[in-house]
């Protein structure tokens, strides 16, 4: 960490990895034969779906999207555009949205009505974490992780002004 930032450890990396595996269990129940597309939401997701799929022992595909992102803002953006939209059909595709965490839930949101204005044959959301309370939008996850309190995170894919995606584990940044 950073000597400017105080943080304090949310999430270890062992936890992370107990909670991919059952989220993975889960997944598995649902898609296994079913060839899905699992789609993540770059930058932060990248890790998360890395891991993911590598617990998912059934053929499947990988795809990203980029939405934009903070910055060195800590609010959610209200009008969210695409750096990268699809490359490929997902027409009568049975995909799945691989997000790092749902704060506000526009992003997600903007995602969801995007992919479904595609026509995929089922469309579904698997997110590392939630954070409920600062929900604006309705938004239903498929597949949760964790749920977190009101606290900007970083690490495990989780920047701030693009650091700390490396860390393994999942901080609390104070006094930023
Ligand atoms: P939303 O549109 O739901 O408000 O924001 C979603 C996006 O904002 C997430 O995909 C993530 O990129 C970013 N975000 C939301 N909360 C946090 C946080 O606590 N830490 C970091 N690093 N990014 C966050
Ligand atoms: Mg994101």
């Amino acid at each position: 960490m950073n000597s400017k930032h105080e943080s304090k450890i949310l999430f270890r990396h062992e936890e992370i990895e107990t909670t991919i595996k059952r989220l993975a269990t889960e997944i598995q129940r649902n898609y296994k034969g079913k060839y899905p597309l699992l789609i993540g939401v770059l930058k932060g997701s990248f890790i998360f779906l890395a891991d993911l799929v590598r617990q998912l022992d059934f053929p499947l595909e990988v795809e990203f999207l980029q939405v934009s992102s903070y910055g060195k803002k800590r609010t959610s953006q209200e009008n969210i555009n695409f750096f990268q939209g699809l490359k490929s059909p997902i027409e009568g595709r049975e995909v799945l949205i691989v997000e790092d965490i749902i704060d506000t839930g526009r992003t997600t949101r903007f995602v969801f009505d995007y992919l479904f204005g595609n026509k995929p044959a089922s469309l579904q959301l698997c997110a590392l974490i939630d954070k409920p309370s600062r929900r604006q939008v309705l938004i239903t996850v498929n597949y949760l992780g964790f749920t977190a309190p009101d606290e900007f995170l970083v690490g495990y894919g989780l920047d701030y002004d693009e650091k700390y995606r490396n860390l393994p584990d999942i901080y609390i940044l104070e006094n930023k």
